[in-house]
Protein backbone atom coordinates (compact mmCIF):
# COMPACT_ATOMS: atom_id res chain seq x y z
CA UNK A 1 0.00 0.00 0.00
CA UNK A 2 1.17 3.38 -0.77
CA UNK A 3 -0.05 6.97 0.16
CA UNK A 4 -2.42 8.20 3.25
CA UNK A 5 -4.87 5.21 3.14
CA UNK A 6 -8.39 6.65 4.32
CA UNK A 7 -10.41 4.52 7.07
CA UNK A 8 -14.17 4.41 7.96
CA UNK A 9 -14.73 3.81 11.62
CA UNK A 10 -18.15 2.66 12.40
CA UNK A 11 -18.51 2.07 16.16
CA UNK A 12 -16.31 5.18 16.55
CA UNK A 13 -17.73 6.34 20.03
CA UNK A 14 -17.30 2.54 22.08
CA UNK A 15 -13.97 0.91 22.47
CA UNK A 16 -12.75 -0.28 19.61
CA UNK A 17 -13.51 3.05 18.06
CA UNK A 18 -11.67 4.49 20.12
CA UNK A 19 -8.76 2.61 20.33
CA UNK A 20 -8.58 2.65 16.80
CA UNK A 21 -8.54 6.59 16.46
CA UNK A 22 -5.51 6.20 18.96
CA UNK A 23 -3.71 4.01 16.72
CA UNK A 24 -4.17 5.84 13.80
CA UNK A 25 -3.58 9.39 15.48
CA UNK A 26 -0.11 8.16 16.13
CA UNK A 27 -0.20 7.86 12.05
CA UNK A 28 -1.01 10.89 10.52
CA UNK A 29 1.60 9.90 7.50
CA UNK A 30 -0.42 6.79 7.04
CA UNK A 31 -3.77 7.04 7.62
CA UNK A 32 -7.04 9.49 7.61
CA UNK A 33 -10.08 9.06 9.32
CA UNK A 34 -12.79 9.27 6.12
CA UNK A 35 -15.64 9.12 8.35
CA UNK A 36 -17.15 8.02 11.33
CA UNK A 37 -19.99 6.26 12.51
CA UNK A 38 -22.21 5.56 16.04
CA UNK A 39 -25.59 5.17 17.38
CA UNK A 40 -26.51 8.38 19.04
CA UNK A 41 -23.50 9.91 21.22
CA UNK A 42 -23.56 12.96 19.31
CA UNK A 43 -21.17 14.85 21.71
CA UNK A 44 -18.44 12.27 21.82
CA UNK A 45 -19.00 12.09 17.94
CA UNK A 46 -18.02 15.78 17.40
CA UNK A 47 -15.18 16.14 19.56
CA UNK A 48 -13.83 13.29 17.29
CA UNK A 49 -14.82 15.01 14.02
CA UNK A 50 -13.45 18.37 15.37
CA UNK A 51 -9.81 16.06 16.07
CA UNK A 52 -10.00 14.79 13.32
CA UNK A 53 -11.67 16.34 10.49
CA UNK A 54 -13.66 13.34 8.35
CA UNK A 55 -15.27 13.90 5.47
CA UNK A 56 -18.63 12.47 6.81
CA UNK A 57 -20.24 11.85 10.23
CA UNK A 58 -23.07 8.99 10.14
CA UNK A 59 -25.50 8.67 13.55
CA UNK A 60 -27.77 6.32 13.27
CA UNK A 61 -30.60 8.09 15.68
CA UNK A 62 -31.55 10.59 13.78
CA UNK A 63 -32.31 13.17 16.56
CA UNK A 64 -28.36 13.04 17.65
CA UNK A 65 -27.54 13.52 13.94
CA UNK A 66 -28.99 16.76 14.01
CA UNK A 67 -27.50 18.04 17.36
CA UNK A 68 -24.63 17.01 15.47
CA UNK A 69 -25.24 18.91 12.51
CA UNK A 70 -25.84 21.58 14.54
CA UNK A 71 -22.78 21.24 16.84
CA UNK A 72 -20.18 21.07 13.70
CA UNK A 73 -21.81 24.13 12.07
CA UNK A 74 -21.12 25.98 15.09
CA UNK A 75 -17.86 25.32 15.19
CA UNK A 76 -17.37 25.68 11.36
CA UNK A 77 -16.43 22.41 10.21
CA UNK A 78 -17.43 21.46 6.90
CA UNK A 79 -18.39 17.22 7.51
CA UNK A 80 -21.20 15.94 6.02
CA UNK A 81 -23.67 14.87 8.75
CA UNK A 82 -25.89 12.32 7.83
CA UNK A 83 -28.72 9.95 9.98
CA UNK A 84 -30.04 6.30 9.17
CA UNK A 85 -28.71 2.58 8.68
CA UNK A 86 -28.58 3.18 4.88
CA UNK A 87 -26.52 6.25 4.98
CA UNK A 88 -23.46 3.88 7.48
CA UNK A 89 -23.84 1.41 4.76
CA UNK A 90 -23.48 4.05 1.66
CA UNK A 91 -20.65 5.59 3.72
CA UNK A 92 -18.39 2.50 3.80
CA UNK A 93 -18.68 2.15 0.00
CA UNK A 94 -17.10 5.65 -0.94
CA UNK A 95 -14.30 5.56 -3.12
CA UNK A 96 -12.04 7.64 -0.51
CA UNK A 97 -12.22 4.57 1.98
CA UNK A 98 -9.52 1.92 1.88
CA UNK A 99 -10.52 0.30 5.02
CA UNK A 100 -13.82 0.00 6.85
CA UNK A 101 -13.52 -0.61 11.08
CA UNK A 102 -16.71 -2.26 11.70
CA UNK A 103 -17.20 -2.17 15.27
CA UNK A 104 -20.60 -1.63 15.23
CA UNK A 105 -21.87 -4.01 18.13
CA UNK A 106 -24.55 -6.43 17.96
CA UNK A 107 -26.54 -6.93 14.50
CA UNK A 108 -26.87 -3.55 14.51
CA UNK A 109 -23.74 -3.85 12.26
CA UNK A 110 -24.80 -6.04 9.99
CA UNK A 111 -25.90 -3.55 7.30
CA UNK A 112 -22.88 -1.63 7.36
CA UNK A 113 -20.36 -4.45 7.29
CA UNK A 114 -21.77 -6.51 4.28
CA UNK A 115 -21.77 -3.23 2.53
CA UNK A 116 -18.14 -3.07 3.36
CA UNK A 117 -17.25 -6.43 1.87
CA UNK A 118 -19.15 -5.72 -1.21
CA UNK A 119 -17.68 -2.92 -2.32
CA UNK A 120 -13.94 -5.01 -1.78
CA UNK A 121 -12.91 -2.89 1.51
CA UNK A 122 -10.49 -4.11 3.64
CA UNK A 123 -12.68 -5.15 6.35
CA UNK A 124 -11.45 -5.07 9.72
CA UNK A 125 -13.94 -7.33 11.37
CA UNK A 126 -14.61 -6.49 15.24
CA UNK A 127 -18.55 -6.89 15.02
CA UNK A 128 -18.04 -10.67 15.31
CA UNK A 129 -22.30 -10.65 15.73
CA UNK A 130 -21.98 -10.16 11.82
CA UNK A 131 -20.28 -13.21 10.58
CA UNK A 132 -21.97 -15.13 13.06
CA UNK A 133 -25.53 -14.31 11.72
CA UNK A 134 -24.79 -14.45 7.99
CA UNK A 135 -21.59 -16.79 7.89
CA UNK A 136 -21.29 -18.77 4.46
CA UNK A 137 -23.21 -15.38 3.00
CA UNK A 138 -20.84 -13.13 4.31
CA UNK A 139 -17.46 -15.10 3.34
CA UNK A 140 -19.38 -15.64 -0.24
CA UNK A 141 -19.58 -11.96 -0.48
CA UNK A 142 -16.00 -11.58 0.49
CA UNK A 143 -14.80 -13.64 -2.47
CA UNK A 144 -16.82 -12.60 -4.84
CA UNK A 145 -15.88 -8.76 -4.03
CA UNK A 146 -12.02 -9.25 -3.39
CA UNK A 147 -12.78 -8.33 0.00
CA UNK A 148 -9.76 -8.14 2.73
CA UNK A 149 -11.63 -9.44 5.39
CA UNK A 150 -8.71 -9.16 8.61
CA UNK A 151 -10.33 -10.29 12.46
CA UNK A 152 -9.73 -7.76 15.05
CA UNK A 153 -11.30 -9.57 18.00
CA UNK A 154 -7.91 -10.83 19.82
CA UNK A 155 -7.96 -14.68 19.41
CA UNK A 156 -8.61 -14.49 15.42
CA UNK A 157 -6.51 -12.02 15.15
CA UNK A 158 -3.75 -14.03 17.04
CA UNK A 159 -4.62 -16.78 14.47
CA UNK A 160 -4.26 -14.95 11.26
CA UNK A 161 -1.09 -14.08 12.69
CA UNK A 162 -0.12 -17.58 13.43
CA UNK A 163 -1.21 -18.55 10.49
CA UNK A 164 1.59 -19.57 6.89
CA UNK A 165 2.61 -16.25 5.27
CA UNK A 166 0.29 -15.01 2.24
CA UNK A 167 -3.06 -16.66 3.94
CA UNK A 168 -6.25 -14.76 4.08
CA UNK A 169 -9.04 -15.11 6.45
CA UNK A 170 -12.26 -17.42 4.10
CA UNK A 171 -10.36 -21.07 3.77
CA UNK A 172 -8.76 -23.89 5.10
CA UNK A 173 -5.22 -22.89 5.72
CA UNK A 174 -2.55 -25.78 4.54
CA UNK A 175 -1.26 -28.32 7.33
CA UNK A 176 -3.49 -26.53 10.02
CA UNK A 177 -5.38 -29.39 12.27
CA UNK A 178 -6.43 -27.25 14.62
CA UNK A 179 -7.25 -23.84 16.43
CA UNK A 180 -7.09 -22.94 19.70
CA UNK A 181 -9.26 -19.65 20.91
CA UNK A 182 -7.84 -18.82 25.12
CA UNK A 183 -10.54 -17.41 27.31
CA UNK A 184 -9.38 -15.15 30.22
CA UNK A 185 -12.67 -17.08 31.88
CA UNK A 186 -14.17 -13.91 32.65
CA UNK A 187 -15.03 -12.43 36.21
CA UNK A 188 -17.02 -15.67 37.09
CA UNK A 189 -14.41 -18.27 36.62
CA UNK A 190 -13.98 -19.12 39.83
CA UNK A 191 -17.39 -18.10 41.25
CA UNK A 192 -19.57 -21.27 42.78
CA UNK A 193 -22.28 -21.90 40.51
CA UNK A 194 -24.98 -21.45 43.64
CA UNK A 195 -24.08 -17.40 43.70
CA UNK A 196 -24.05 -16.98 39.75
CA UNK A 197 -27.83 -16.34 39.48
CA UNK A 198 -26.95 -13.60 41.97
CA UNK A 199 -24.28 -11.43 39.99
CA UNK A 200 -25.04 -7.95 39.07
CA UNK A 201 -24.20 -6.29 35.93
CA UNK A 202 -21.86 -4.14 37.84
CA UNK A 203 -19.78 -7.69 38.60
CA UNK A 204 -20.58 -8.80 35.07
CA UNK A 205 -19.21 -6.11 33.31
CA UNK A 206 -15.64 -5.94 35.46
CA UNK A 207 -13.89 -7.97 33.39
CA UNK A 208 -10.27 -8.73 35.01
CA UNK A 209 -8.46 -8.23 31.76
CA UNK A 210 -10.00 -6.57 29.14
CA UNK A 211 -11.64 -3.35 29.25
CA UNK A 212 -14.73 -3.29 27.03
CA UNK A 213 -18.14 -2.27 25.79
CA UNK A 214 -20.97 -3.49 28.29
CA UNK A 215 -22.76 -6.20 26.03
CA UNK A 216 -19.44 -8.08 25.46
CA UNK A 217 -18.07 -7.75 28.74
CA UNK A 218 -21.52 -10.14 29.61
CA UNK A 219 -20.57 -12.34 27.03
CA UNK A 220 -17.73 -12.77 28.12
CA UNK A 221 -18.72 -13.57 32.10
CA UNK A 222 -21.20 -16.04 30.40
CA UNK A 223 -18.55 -17.25 28.09
CA UNK A 224 -21.30 -16.58 25.74
CA UNK A 225 -18.07 -14.33 23.92
CA UNK A 226 -16.04 -17.59 23.16
CA UNK A 227 -19.27 -19.85 21.87
CA UNK A 228 -19.44 -16.56 19.25
CA UNK A 229 -15.90 -16.89 18.64
CA UNK A 230 -15.80 -20.49 18.06
CA UNK A 231 -18.68 -19.84 15.18
CA UNK A 232 -16.72 -16.87 14.19
CA UNK A 233 -13.39 -19.05 13.89
CA UNK A 234 -15.42 -21.74 11.90
CA UNK A 235 -15.88 -19.35 8.91
CA UNK A 236 -12.44 -17.19 8.98
CA UNK A 237 -10.56 -20.33 9.16
CA UNK A 238 -12.84 -22.85 7.13
CA UNK A 239 -13.15 -25.56 10.41
CA UNK A 240 -15.72 -27.15 11.23
CA UNK A 241 -16.48 -26.66 14.99
CA UNK A 242 -14.93 -29.84 15.97
CA UNK A 243 -11.39 -28.02 15.29
CA UNK A 244 -11.97 -25.56 17.24
CA UNK A 245 -10.71 -25.77 20.83
CA UNK A 246 -11.21 -23.32 23.60
CA UNK A 247 -8.93 -23.30 27.03
CA UNK A 248 -9.06 -21.16 29.82
CA UNK A 249 -6.03 -18.62 30.37
CA UNK A 250 -6.52 -16.33 33.53
CA UNK A 251 -3.56 -14.15 32.62
CA UNK A 252 -4.60 -13.06 28.90
CA UNK A 253 -0.67 -13.11 27.58
CA UNK A 254 -1.54 -16.04 25.08
CA UNK A 255 -4.29 -14.65 22.36
CA UNK A 256 -5.10 -18.04 20.82
CA UNK A 257 -2.72 -21.28 19.01
CA UNK A 258 -2.31 -22.90 15.77
CA UNK A 259 -1.99 -26.44 15.64
CA UNK A 260 -0.24 -27.68 12.84
CA UNK A 261 0.13 -31.66 11.36
CA UNK A 262 4.03 -31.72 12.03
CA UNK A 263 3.38 -31.19 16.03
CA UNK A 264 4.40 -27.40 15.99
CA UNK A 265 1.62 -25.00 17.93
CA UNK A 266 2.27 -21.25 17.39
CA UNK A 267 0.72 -18.61 19.13
CA UNK A 268 0.65 -14.82 19.49
CA UNK A 269 1.32 -13.09 22.58
CA UNK A 270 0.75 -9.69 23.84
CA UNK A 271 -0.46 -7.39 26.77
CA UNK A 272 -4.25 -7.25 26.52
CA UNK A 273 -4.76 -4.37 24.65
CA UNK A 274 -6.71 -4.48 21.57
CA UNK A 275 -4.77 -1.55 19.91
CA UNK A 276 -2.39 -4.17 19.20
CA UNK A 277 -4.79 -6.02 16.91
CA UNK A 278 -6.05 -2.73 15.56
CA UNK A 279 -2.66 -1.69 14.27
CA UNK A 280 -1.94 -5.69 12.98
CA UNK A 281 -4.63 -5.10 11.01
CA UNK A 282 -4.30 -1.31 9.65
CA UNK A 283 -0.62 -2.15 8.17
CA UNK A 284 -1.41 -5.40 7.77
CA UNK A 285 1.41 -7.29 6.18
CA UNK A 286 3.86 -3.96 7.77
CA UNK A 287 4.30 -3.63 11.29
CA UNK A 288 3.69 -0.11 12.87
CA UNK A 289 3.77 1.37 16.38
CA UNK A 290 0.57 1.01 18.89
CA UNK A 291 0.96 2.73 21.94
CA UNK A 292 1.03 -1.07 23.52
CA UNK A 293 4.29 -1.79 25.30
CA UNK A 294 6.08 -5.02 24.69
CA UNK A 295 5.32 -7.30 26.74
CA UNK A 296 7.93 -8.49 30.28
CA UNK A 297 8.01 -12.09 30.19
CA UNK A 298 9.51 -11.91 34.31
CA UNK A 299 6.76 -9.23 35.13
CA UNK A 300 4.31 -12.12 33.72
CA UNK A 301 5.97 -14.64 35.39
CA UNK A 302 3.49 -17.75 34.97
CA UNK A 303 0.75 -19.21 32.67
CA UNK A 304 -1.75 -20.97 33.37
CA UNK A 305 -4.35 -23.24 31.04
CA UNK A 306 -7.67 -24.94 31.80
CA UNK A 307 -10.45 -26.72 30.48
CA UNK A 308 -13.55 -24.52 30.31
CA UNK A 309 -16.02 -25.49 32.73
CA UNK A 310 -19.19 -26.79 30.63
CA UNK A 311 -21.49 -26.71 33.51
CA UNK A 312 -21.25 -23.58 35.37
CA UNK A 313 -20.73 -22.04 31.67
CA UNK A 314 -23.80 -23.67 29.26
CA UNK A 315 -23.63 -20.77 26.40
CA UNK A 316 -20.13 -22.86 25.41
CA UNK A 317 -22.17 -25.36 24.54
CA UNK A 318 -25.62 -23.64 23.34
CA UNK A 319 -23.11 -22.25 20.78
CA UNK A 320 -21.29 -25.13 19.59
CA UNK A 321 -24.52 -27.00 19.05
CA UNK A 322 -25.66 -24.13 16.83
CA UNK A 323 -22.23 -24.32 15.07
CA UNK A 324 -23.43 -27.96 14.49
CA UNK A 325 -26.58 -27.22 13.28
CA UNK A 326 -25.35 -24.62 10.31
CA UNK A 327 -28.63 -22.57 8.92
CA UNK A 328 -30.22 -19.85 10.82
CA UNK A 329 -29.06 -21.48 14.13
CA UNK A 330 -26.39 -19.61 15.20
CA UNK A 331 -28.65 -16.18 14.01
CA UNK A 332 -31.38 -17.49 16.39
CA UNK A 333 -28.66 -18.00 18.88
CA UNK A 334 -27.09 -14.59 18.13
CA UNK A 335 -30.35 -12.47 18.58
CA UNK A 336 -31.41 -14.57 21.83
CA UNK A 337 -28.53 -13.68 23.37
CA UNK A 338 -28.62 -10.01 22.35
CA UNK A 339 -32.33 -9.61 24.27
CA UNK A 340 -30.67 -11.75 26.92
CA UNK A 341 -27.83 -9.60 27.77
CA UNK A 342 -29.99 -6.37 27.16
CA UNK A 343 -32.39 -7.47 29.98
CA UNK A 344 -29.92 -8.44 32.57
CA UNK A 345 -28.41 -4.96 31.91
CA UNK A 346 -31.51 -3.63 32.81
CA UNK A 347 -31.92 -5.91 35.59
CA UNK A 348 -35.31 -7.89 33.78
CA UNK A 349 -33.36 -11.24 33.92
CA UNK A 350 -31.08 -12.66 36.48
CA UNK A 351 -27.24 -14.15 35.03
CA UNK A 352 -28.44 -17.56 34.85
CA UNK A 353 -31.30 -16.74 32.99
CA UNK A 354 -29.23 -15.92 29.47
CA UNK A 355 -28.03 -19.09 28.90
CA UNK A 356 -31.80 -20.42 30.08
CA UNK A 357 -33.63 -18.04 27.25
CA UNK A 358 -31.30 -18.61 24.62
CA UNK A 359 -31.68 -22.67 25.36
CA UNK A 360 -35.44 -22.17 25.00
CA UNK A 361 -35.36 -19.73 22.21
CA UNK A 362 -33.35 -22.39 19.87
CA UNK A 363 -35.07 -25.79 21.14
CA UNK A 364 -38.84 -23.60 19.97
CA UNK A 365 -37.27 -22.44 17.24
CA UNK A 366 -36.49 -24.59 14.18
CA UNK A 367 -33.11 -23.58 12.11
CA UNK A 368 -34.02 -23.38 8.49
CA UNK A 369 -31.46 -23.47 5.49
CA UNK A 370 -29.67 -19.87 4.11
CA UNK A 371 -30.16 -19.20 1.25
CA UNK A 372 -30.97 -15.41 0.86
CA UNK A 373 -30.05 -12.47 3.57
CA UNK A 374 -33.74 -12.52 4.43
CA UNK A 375 -33.51 -15.75 6.25
CA UNK A 376 -30.94 -14.26 8.28
CA UNK A 377 -33.01 -11.32 9.14
CA UNK A 378 -36.31 -13.53 9.29
CA UNK A 379 -34.39 -15.56 11.98
CA UNK A 380 -33.08 -12.79 13.98
CA UNK A 381 -36.73 -11.36 14.00
CA UNK A 382 -38.67 -14.53 15.31
CA UNK A 383 -35.40 -14.83 18.34
CA UNK A 384 -35.85 -11.72 19.01
CA UNK A 385 -39.39 -12.10 19.46
CA UNK A 386 -39.66 -15.09 21.37
CA UNK A 387 -37.06 -14.02 23.50
CA UNK A 388 -38.79 -11.42 24.60
CA UNK A 389 -41.93 -13.37 25.66
CA UNK A 390 -39.88 -15.75 27.17
CA UNK A 391 -37.48 -13.16 28.99
CA UNK A 392 -41.36 -11.49 30.19
CA UNK A 393 -42.46 -14.48 32.74
CA UNK A 394 -39.19 -14.59 33.96
CA UNK A 395 -39.33 -11.13 35.63
CA UNK A 396 -40.81 -12.66 38.73
CA UNK A 397 -38.40 -15.27 38.98
CA UNK A 398 -35.80 -13.00 39.20
CA UNK A 399 -36.80 -10.77 41.66
P1 LIG B 1 -19.15 -0.48 22.66
O1 LIG B 1 -20.46 -0.71 23.30
O2 LIG B 1 -18.06 0.14 23.46
O3 LIG B 1 -19.35 0.43 21.34
C1 LIG B 1 -20.34 0.10 20.41
C2 LIG B 1 -20.36 1.10 19.28
O4 LIG B 1 -21.41 0.72 18.37
C3 LIG B 1 -20.64 2.54 19.72
O5 LIG B 1 -19.92 3.43 18.92
C4 LIG B 1 -22.14 2.68 19.43
O6 LIG B 1 -22.53 4.03 19.16
C5 LIG B 1 -22.26 1.85 18.16
N1 LIG B 1 -23.63 1.37 17.95
C6 LIG B 1 -24.40 0.65 18.82
N2 LIG B 1 -25.61 0.42 18.27
C7 LIG B 1 -25.60 1.00 17.05
C8 LIG B 1 -26.56 1.16 16.02
N3 LIG B 1 -27.81 0.64 16.13
N4 LIG B 1 -26.21 1.81 14.89
C9 LIG B 1 -24.98 2.36 14.77
N5 LIG B 1 -24.03 2.27 15.72
C10 LIG B 1 -24.34 1.61 16.84
O7 LIG B 1 -18.68 -1.89 22.06
P2 LIG B 1 -17.20 -2.42 21.83
O8 LIG B 1 -16.70 -3.07 23.05
O9 LIG B 1 -16.36 -1.37 21.16
O10 LIG B 1 -17.47 -3.60 20.78
C11 LIG B 1 -17.74 -3.35 19.42
C12 LIG B 1 -17.69 -4.66 18.65
O11 LIG B 1 -16.35 -5.15 18.73
C13 LIG B 1 -18.59 -5.76 19.22
O12 LIG B 1 -19.09 -6.54 18.17
C14 LIG B 1 -17.64 -6.59 20.07
O13 LIG B 1 -18.03 -7.94 20.18
C15 LIG B 1 -16.35 -6.47 19.27
N6 LIG B 1 -15.14 -6.66 20.07
C16 LIG B 1 -14.83 -5.78 21.06
C17 LIG B 1 -13.69 -5.97 21.84
C18 LIG B 1 -13.30 -4.99 22.92
O14 LIG B 1 -12.22 -5.15 23.50
N7 LIG B 1 -14.09 -3.99 23.22
C19 LIG B 1 -12.86 -7.07 21.58
C20 LIG B 1 -13.20 -7.95 20.55
C21 LIG B 1 -14.34 -7.73 19.79
MG1 LIG C 1 -12.15 -11.97 21.64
Amino acid sequence: MSGVRGVAILGSTGSIGRSTLDVIARHPDRYRVSSLGAWRSWETIVEQAQRFRPDAVILADPAAAAKAREALRACGLAARVESGVDALAAAVAEPGVDMVMAAIVGAAGLMSTLAAVRAGKRVLLANKESLVMSGRLLMDEVHAAGAVLIPIDSEHNAIFQCMPASYLPGEAARGVTNVILTASGGPFRTTDAALLAHVSPQQACAHPKWSMGRKISVDSATLMNKGLEIIEATWLFGLPESRVDVVVHPQSVVHSLVQYADGSVLAQLGAPDMRTPIAQALAWPDRIASGVQSLDLTAVARMDFEAPDHGRFPSLGLARAAARAGGTAAALLNAANEVAVQAFLDGRLNFTGIAAVIDEVLQRLESCAVTALGDVLDADAAARRLAAVVIEPARGASA
